[in-house]
């Protein structure tokens, strides 16, 4: 029988203690959760944050660095300490650890892409468990991925898994902020549409980079592509783990796409925007066709040929991203011609081109 694949995500804020260490207890209980499930019928992946923060105590500081090189500098001290306490915690119950750092353009690009996939699955089939992180000691501001959520989701699609658990400091999602009177969890969430009342926080805690914003986002994303996606506390692993009904569930919305795509809908930084009428949306999204200049109504940038621009319909709501055919300027040119339809390309090519699946573009961020 085909054994169960899934991905566990744990934060910064679940891995270090009030004074910024790393919580060895809590590594521990994350190591003997995934040794015993992993010896039943589960392949399990680790994805975890805490490189940044394991580098600040050795650098002397207190809070993460704002300043690129030093935020890198602290990664690259911090990983190896990070990568030492897992491997040392799953040695106690017998497991072997595989460190995988990954990258933007490992999810961008094919041949990393199925090079990235290559790596795990042999990991995987020697029983290993894989650590997964960003690459943060060479990630810049512009190449990175940004949070390990949206990480999680993207090494689920990778390695096409059942499950995503993404674990945070509360017990799942509440319709407000759980302090809020009157806030309720929310059990389950079949569709995008039951996030529309929702008011959850971009704030997560001093060290972790997401709060519940990005969870939703990385949810909706794996859900949109066929995992099944359970968002609670660390202290709910043992039981989420296991298959019980704990936290929140996102059942699957969708089925799986395209890596490329996945990248440009959910994990890419658009440099621009470009306003589309209802006919191009049209044409976009029931029609599956490239964006002509004939729909374009506007744009802001600045964005050069070959960056990733948002497209938005005329209610304001991103309907896709793609990558832009033309530069801001080019574009500017195109839009004064008597006759666009003379236009040389599409301004996004439908190969360029990823539709915002339902989920992404429903979350209202209050
Ligand atoms: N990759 C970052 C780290 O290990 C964490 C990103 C996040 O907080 O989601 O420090």
């Amino acid at each position: 029988m085909a054994k169960e694949r899934v991905v566990v995500k744990i934060g910064s804020s679940s891995l270090t203690r009030p004074d910024g260490g790393l919580d060895l207890n809590r590594i521990d209980m994350v190591c003997a959760a995934v040794a015993a499930q992993s010896r039943k019928d589960k392949e399990i992946i680790v994805v975890t944050s805490g490189s940044i923060a394991a580098g600040l105590g050795p650098l002397g500081l207190d809070t993460p660095p704002s300043d690129l090189s030093l935020a890198q500098a602290a990664a690259s001290i911090g990983q190896g300490i990070l990568m030492t306490r897992w491997t040392q915690a799953f040695t106690l119950y017998g497991k072997v650890t595989g460190q995988i750092l990954l990258t933007a353009p490992d999810m961008m690009r094919r041949e990393h892409y199925a090079n990235a996939r290559q790596a795990l699955e042999r990991l995987l089939a020697l029983g290993v468990v894989p650590i997964v992180n960003e690459n943060d000691a060479v990630a810049t501001d512009e190449l990175r991925l940004g949070d390990n959520d949206r990480l999680a989701a993207l090494v689920s699609h990778l390695v096409t898994a059942d499950r995503l658990i993404l674990l945070t400091d509360v017990d799942g999602l509440y319709t407000a902020s759980p302090r809020t009177p009157g806030a309720r969890l929310i059990p389950k969430v079949s569709s995008p549409d039951e996030l529309q009342d929702i008011s959850v926080t971009t704030r997560g805690s001093g060290l972790g980079t997401g709060g519940m914003v990005t969870k939703v986002i990385a949810a909706s994303m794996a859900a949109a592509n066929g995992t099944k996606v359970r968002v609670t506390s660390a202290d709910n692993l043992v039981p989420a783990l296991g298959g019980e009904d704990v936290g929140t569930l996102f059942t699957p919305t969708g089925t799986r796409r395209g890596a490329r795509r996945l990248w440009l809908a959910y994990a890419a930084d658009s440099q621009g925007s470009i306003f589309v009428d209802a006919g191009a949306v049209h044409a976009i999204t029931a029609g599956k066709h490239s964006l002509l200049a004939a729909g374009v109504r506007g744009y802001s940038g600045p964005f050069s040929a070959g960056d990733v621009v948002n497209i938005l319909g005329e209610d304001g709501q991103i309907v896709a991203r793609g990558f832009s055919g033309y530069s801001q300027a080019e574009l500017e040119q195109i839009l004064a011609m008597p006759d666009r339809s003379l236009a040389p390309r599409p301004v996004v090519h439908r190969d360029d081109l990823a539709e915002l699946w339902p989920g992404a573009k429903t979350i209202v961020l209050k």
